[in-house]
């Protein structure tokens, strides 16, 4: 699909007002054009239809408080795909962030956009950190 066609850019860029009524054409509103905020309205637009008697069809209205997406943390971070090695072994947050490390670089690649695979060096200070590096 072509980035102008896709349902999330044309939602995005339409400016509401505080006081507009909301269209019963939207089916869920999304708060926060933030990398979670779009990455839950994406997968509503493309894996959750709803139907209707007219259509099967997913509307989803993102609310941003800015001008425009991405103007919070998700563009002032450190720009790390972490590897999961912080969190407890086994933990959901390892096993989400290990699965969600595969789908991003999947995701790059697919699309051509930039990234590097620079790998982590760990030093272990200490007896104790050797062990549970190993
Ligand atoms: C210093 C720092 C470094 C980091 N480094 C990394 C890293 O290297 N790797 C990594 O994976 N993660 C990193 N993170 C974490 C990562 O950046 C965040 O987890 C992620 O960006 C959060 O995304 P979000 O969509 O939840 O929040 P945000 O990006 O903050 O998006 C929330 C959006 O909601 C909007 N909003 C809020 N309230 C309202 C409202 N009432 N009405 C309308 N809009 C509203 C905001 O304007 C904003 O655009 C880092 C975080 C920080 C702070």
């Amino acid at each position: 699909m072509r980035p102008s066609a896709h349902p999330l850019r044309s939602l995005l860029s339409q400016t509401y007002s505080t006081s507009a009524t909301p269209s019963p054409d939207v089916h869920t509103v999304v708060i926060g054009a933030g990398v979670v905020g779009l990455a839950i309205a994406r997968q509503l637009v493309q894996h959750i239809p709803v139907t209707s008697s007219s259509s099967t069809t997913t509307n989803v209205l993102i609310i941003e408080q800015e001008a425009s997406y991405g103007q919070s943390t998700s563009a002032r971070n450190s720009e790390v795909i972490h590897a999961g090695l912080y969190y407890p072994p086994g933990s959901l947050k390892a096993k989400t962030c290990v699965q969600g490390k595969a789908l991003l670089y999947d995701y790059c690649e697919s699309r051509g956009i930039p990234h590097a695979r620079l790998g982590k060096l760990i030093v272990a200070k200490d007896d104790a950190q050797v062990r549970v590096s190993e």
